[in-house]
């Protein structure tokens, strides 16, 4: 039996780890045990409540194909959850729970006409006429207005979205079309719309399909002479959500059918809502006449998010997930990670998994280990935010007048060390540095660098406060 369930469990984990990167495997799956196989029911073991919630939030899908396709259909997940003993149990005991999915958004069937996927000899008896389908929305509950933080880099493009969601179809957005760079919000933002829609009109249909799924589902009816069938199913659709229509680029085919079946929803006073990674003009290898019909809308880009945005968005987070962290680790993260609210979360999210797994407490170090390892990749450099941020935390000082010009003396000492680090630690030019510590010019920062190395030599308070400073900034 344990052998079975071993069996059937790694070769799920094959399958997996082709599916997903090797950081979130490690994470997610390595620490995995399967227990035990009953007929269709695989119970896997997970080290904590927290482990379990995500795997069901973010890998449901995942699991479910891998399952499926190693059991069959009727395949089934069983978690069993080590939980921490904290009522004086000598041992961490185990808790059961079964896969639940989110119940998804649902539809109304629709009407389609009658001959679609009629194969073969049509029964003269049956009238001509339209049959019910279901499509199902594809909507994922969790990316909803509601935990859409707003922020000065999504407003236009958030309340635009509300906006069509109030009225799908009957505002001069149309399409409303949501582009920006990667892990900014488009997709989510997209859901919430249709999400909106949903609750405010139930009879809509509403239907979200990622670009290359259209792409495929379209090739896939060329290949079996179906793309009738392909392009009335299309045209049904009241609210159609299109993610990341960039993939369109170059397909000459798949713009083709998009095209008609754009034409078709928009005449019908139907809403089609588009997101990109890039603005239309930038939209290389994608036809004249579909490229003007993005442009009859509304185009809305989403920025990076600011400070202030990025703390929110992990505290929004953390009360969500029901978590303890310092308040020093949050905006440690939100100051480190400055460009993509996807890899915010997923810092947040290796962290609350490392301190789970190794049973360690959530600590600024922790938290710097991390980051480290997490963004490694990317290049990534203390910003000069940060930097001003713990001098004044340091120091005790207000942000603001360091920004600005007094002379004071402590002032001056902080901001000039300030700039000092911001010169070792950053790759910012002595413009640039100057710019942000008080609009001042190079020649004053180059001063800074030079008094902060002269005052470090001789006096023995000072160069605590470089020292101090120094830890807190660098990853050790
Ligand atoms: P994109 O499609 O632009 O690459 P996503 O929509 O997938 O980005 O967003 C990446 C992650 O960041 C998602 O988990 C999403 O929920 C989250 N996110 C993005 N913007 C916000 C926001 N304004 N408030 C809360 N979470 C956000
Ligand atoms: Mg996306």
């Amino acid at each position: 039996m344990q052998m079975q369930a071993e069996t059937v469990w790694n070769n799920c984990l094959e399958f997996i780890k082709d599916n997903i990167n090797d950081q979130s495997f490690k994470t997610w799956f390595s620490p995995i045990k399967p227990l035990k196989l009953n007929k269709n029911i695989l119970t896997i073991q997970v080290p904590s409540k927290f482990f379990y919630e995500w795997l069901e939030e973010h890998y449901i899908e995942l699991l479910k194909s891998a399952l499926n396709k190693e059991i069959g259909k009727e395949a089934k997940l069983n978690y069993s959850i080590i939980l921490e003993n904290t009522y004086g149990n000598n041992q961490p005991y185990t808790v059961n729970y079964p896969s639940s999915n989110r119940p998804p958004i649902k539809n109304r069937k629709v009407s389609m006409p009658i001959e679609l996927n009629e194969k073969g000899i049509r029964n003269p008896f049956i009238i001509p006429g339209l049959k019910k389908i279901n499509v199902e929305s594809q909507l994922n509950p969790s990316y909803s207005f509601e935990n859409f933080i707003e922020g000065e880099c999504n407003r236009l493009a958030r309340s635009a979205g509300y906006a069509v969601a109030n009225k799908p179809g009957g505002t001069s957005f149309n399409p409303l079309l949501i582009y920006g760079g990667v892990g900014l919000g488009k997709t989510h933002l997209a859901h919430a719309i249709g999400i909106e829609i949903k609750d405010l009109y139930p009879e809509k249909t509403v239907l979200y399909v990622a670009a290359e799924k259209f792409m495929t589902q379209y090739m896939e009816s060329v290949r079996t002479n179906s793309q009738n069938d392909f392009i009335h199913f299309y045209q049904l659709i009241d609210t159609l959500i299109i993610d990341d229509v960039q993939f369109f680029s170059g397909k000459e085919g798949t713009q083709n059918v998009f095209f008609h079946i754009f034409n078709h929803i928009h005449q019908q006073g139907k809403q089609i809502i588009l997101t990109s990674d890039r603005a239309p003009v930038d939209m290389q290898g994608m036809e004249q006449r579909l490229l003007s019909r993005f442009k009859w809308g509304l185009s809305a880009d989403l920025q990076a998010p600011d400070l202030e945005t990025r703390v929110a968005i992990l505290n929004k987070k953390v009360l969500a997930d029901g978590i303890q962290i310092p308040k020093e680790v949050l905006e440690y993260l939100a100051y480190s990670i400055t460009t993509n609210i996807r890899e915010l979360e997923g810092a947040l999210t290796s962290l609350l998994a490392q301190s789970t797994l190794n049973k360690k407490k959530i600590t600024l170090d922790l938290a710097k280990h991390m980051i480290d390892k997490f963004v490694r990749n990317t290049t990534r450099e203390v910003s000069i935010d940060y930097i001003q941020k713990v001098v004044c935390d340091y120091f005790d000082l207000p942000i603001e007048l360091l920004k600005s010009n007094t002379r004071k003396r402590e002032i001056v000492q902080a901001r000039q060390l300030a700039m000092f680090f911001a010169k070792q630690l950053t790759k910012s030019s002595l413009a640039s540095i100057g710019a942000q510590c008080g609009n001042k010019d190079h020649a004053t920062v180059l001063h800074a660098c030079r008094t902060v190395n002269n005052l470090s030599e001789t006096d023995k308070t000072f160069r605590g406060y470089v020292h101090d400073l120094e830890k807190k900034l660098t990853l050790d």
